[in-house]
């Protein structure tokens, strides 16, 4: 059967337009569907990545970057600082992005790679067609349908691609950090560095965070889990606005959720990969996941091809497609999880301990590991349970 798609991509985030490129660069017919009428906005995104998880993939453009830091300041409940150099610091600190210029920006590489991207139109279902897809797609009020031998799910956290692929990814409530963020202008802050508030103190189950756009303009953020308290996200920032930026002006507020929910056991089906937010590779401690959603949207269009290549889109061939991202991020995921898991008891005098207790060190010279071997050395006791992930 003649199909009108090798590939539809559903969803023009940064996985889904990252997938759309790497399947157009490789040669295949592309469509990315996006239903929102303007790519990248609003921004649901504190906005942070890390140097390293942009270069691995593009020559970057200073247009996408509002600001550039060179580490991260956390602080714990008791207001102990420690400073980390941005390799230390996660995958989420380095570039502050302008979300809506580079995930506008990465959707034009993939037209321009020969990708077919239309916008304000709404994948409504999707159903087998001999051995590919059809896909119902709604725009501006008009149903039609498309065919395709393979499609890329990279619709977000509330995705329906998996659901309607039969692909497990249910997040439980206790697994959806719900976020509330501020663009916020007129305030003081360290602007060369990253800021996190942590402890149930700011943030039940998550963190406060600040990433500076500018001298004196900053996305000011929380995450929490709405399992462990009964106040709202909002209720929260308001209260640490109030006393840490009672000057600051409000010029954009977001909502959103992030799933952290560790690695799935398998983000593919017969004729469908899932990529980014929609795979729930988002990192559970953090809560970032623009770096491996790139990733992944780099993994699914390579094996899109191979796929394609071989006429074969079982999903057996398919975790091919699997084995790519358990193998380069799927074990931090998994680690992750667990010092979640392990971090969620902490009480607030235990994190001001433990942040005490490394007071001192050069953390622009010692790797993550041997952070958190230290830090078990110190506390055996109360880290005993999480060495092996360790060793
Ligand atoms: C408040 C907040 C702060 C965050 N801060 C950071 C951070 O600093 N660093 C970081 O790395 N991560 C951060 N994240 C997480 C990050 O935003 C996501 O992990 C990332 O955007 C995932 O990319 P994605 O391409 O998978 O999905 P998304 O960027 O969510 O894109 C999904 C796209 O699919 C479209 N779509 C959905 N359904 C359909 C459909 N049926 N038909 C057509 N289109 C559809 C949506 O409109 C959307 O454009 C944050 C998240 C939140 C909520």
């Amino acid at each position: 059967m003649d199909y009108d798609y090798d590939v539809v991509v559903i969803g023009a985030g940064p996985g889904g337009s990252m997938a759309a490129k790497t399947c157009a660069e490789e040669g295949l017919n592309v469509l990315l569907v996006e239903k929102r009428q303007e790519i990248g906005a609003p921004v649901r995104c504190a906005e942070g990545i890390s140097k390293e998880g942009l270069e691995r993939f593009f020559e970057i453009d200073r247009k996408w970057i509002a600001r550039e830091v060179s580490g991260a300041i956390i602080y714990s409940p008791d207001g102990t600082e420690l400073k980390l150099s941005s390799e230390m610091a996660g995958n989420e600190v380095g570039f502050v992005l302008e979300r809506k210029i580079f995930d506008r920006d990465l959707a034009r590489m993939a037209s321009k790679a020969g990708a077919e991207v239309i916008v304000k139109t709404t994948a409504t279902g999707m159903e087998r067609e001999k051995d590919g897809l059809r896909i119902r797609l709604k725009r501006m009020g008009e149903d039609y349908e498309v065919t395709a031998k393979i499609v890329v799910g990279a619709d977000g956290v509330e995705s329906r691609v998996g659901k309607w692929a039969g692909i497990d990814t249910t997040v439980k409530l206790g697994e959806i950090e719900s976020c509330v963020q501020y663009l916020m202008t007129n305030i003081e802050f360290d602007p060369d560095f990253c800021h996190f508030w942590i402890g149930q103190k700011y943030a039940p189950g998550g963190y406060v965070w600040l990433f500076p756009k500018g001298e004196s303009s900053a996305n000011v953020g929380i995450g929490i889990l709405p399992t462990m308290t009964k106040k709202t996200a909002k209720w929260w920032l308001d209260r640490f606005v109030q006393e840490y930026y009672p000057d600051g002006k409000i010029v954009e507020f977001v909502v959103g959720g992030v799933p952290v929910t560790g690695p799935i056991d398998t983000a593919v089906s017969d004729n469908v990969m899932l990529v980014g937010d929609a795979a729930r590779h988002a990192d559970p401690i953090t809560g970032g996941g623009i770096a491996n959603a790139i990733k992944g949207g780099y993994f699914a269009g390579k094996v899109a091809k191979e796929a394609v290549d071989a006429e074969n889109y079982s999903k057996e061939f398919l975790r091919r497609y699997d084995e790519m991202w358990k193998n380069d991020f799927g074990k931090t995921l998994h680690r992750n999880k667990l010092l979640q898991k392990k971090f969620l008891k902490l009480s607030d005098e235990t994190l001001d301990r433990l942040i005490r207790s490394i007071a001192g060190y050069n953390l622009e010279e010692i790797s993550v590991k041997r952070l958190v071997l230290e830090l078990i050395k110190k506390n055996p006791k109360l880290l005993w349970d999480i060495r092996h992930l360790f060793t």
